[in-house]
């Protein structure tokens, strides 16, 4: 039905329990797309796991190995502010293992999704902000070890800046890094992107889409990437409990249009990643969320294809 795959594992609840990151969003948004008619069963596809291999070209063995047997210190555990348990590293290898899947889709078909994954919080050597492994890196290190692709650029417009995904491909010039985010929010500091916007409190639709336009002209200017990672986070939202932007839904998804038609244009393959979401009310952050793969769809289905500038 879709002209592109949805990644979606079973197992990616990162069972948290309560607590402000809705990791059910995931399956929420899986039931919705297909509820609403605008997805088929045989539009998702599961991941395997991520190898280990694929996890050390972005994290230290050491790191690796202290998630994976459970040594991890009680601050290192603190940081990443969510309960450490077995299902959540499960979900977090399958994460990574659903963005390369998503790269490498969006590689054959011009677009792909993961229905999850975007931790772009992650560092080499510890987690933090409910980010434990970065899948957005690991993907497009695995692709690039494939030789699959030989740069890529990450779109980052979750409304918390992209320090993880800054410091993994910083120096890096095969990997272009745009961050639009909120400034006085966490994380503190900021490690440089190729490109940072950092926005003021408030900040609504208009102001906020003349700004992003702006800087994916620049950014599409000066650098041809082979793959685009979206990593498209529900959190800018004005009713965001960890968010101080103020944009509606109507305007996301007006952010949606504008990127994916970037790379449309360009005809670069783009990957959608899902990012934060933490609306007051779940259904708009799944409903934000499905509209990022609507605006992905459309774009698909304009007159020219992805790949095919
Ligand atoms: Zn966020």
């Amino acid at each position: 039905m879709l002209p592109f795959k949805l990644i979606y594992h079973e197992r990616y609840d990162l069972n948290l329990g309560e607590h402000v990151f809705p990791s059910q969003k995931y399956r929420l948004i899986r039931d919705a797309l297909l509820a609403e008619g605008i997805a088929s069963p045989s539009d998702f596809i599961a991941p395997e796991p991520a190898a280990d291999a694929d996890v050390e070209r972005v994290h230290s063995h050491e790191y690796v190995h202290k998630l994976k047997t459970g040594h991890l210190s009680y601050a290192e555990k603190l940081r990443m502010e969510i309960p450490y348990s077995q299902e959540m590293i499960e979900a977090c290898w399958l994460a990574a293992g659903g963005s390369i899947l998503a790269g490498r889709s969006a590689l054959a078909d011009g677009w792909a999704a993961n229905i999850g994954g975007g931790f772009h919080h992650a560092y080499p050597d510890h987690g933090e902000g409910f980010c434990v492994i970065h899948d957005v890196a690991i993907a497009i290190r695995r692709l690039q070890f494939e030789r699959l692709i030989a740069q890529a650029m990450v779109v980052d417009t979750d409304v918390h800046h992209g320090n993880g995904t800054a410091e993994i491909f910083g120096g890096d010039p095969s990997v272009f890094t745009f961050s639009i985010h909120q400034e006085n929010n966490y994380p503190y500091p900021k490690p440089p992107s190729t490109i940072d916007v950092n926005l003021p409190d408030g900040v609504g639709d208009d102001d906020y889409l003349a700004i992003l336009e702006k800087n994916l002209f620049h950014a599409f200017d000066e650098f041809q990437p082979g793959l685009v990672f979206y990593v498209a986070g529900a959190d800018p939202y004005r009713e965001d409990q960890l968010g101080g932007l103020a944009l509606t839904i109507e305007g996301l998804k007006r952010r949606d249009a504008l990127v994916v038609d970037y790379a449309r244009r360009h005809g670069v393959p783009l990957a959608i990643a899902l990012a934060g979401g933490y609306a007051r009310n779940v259904n708009d952050t799944v409903r934000i969320h499905i509209d990022t793969i609507l605006a992905a769809r459309d774009a698909a289905q304009a007159k020219l294809p992805a790949g095919k500038p």
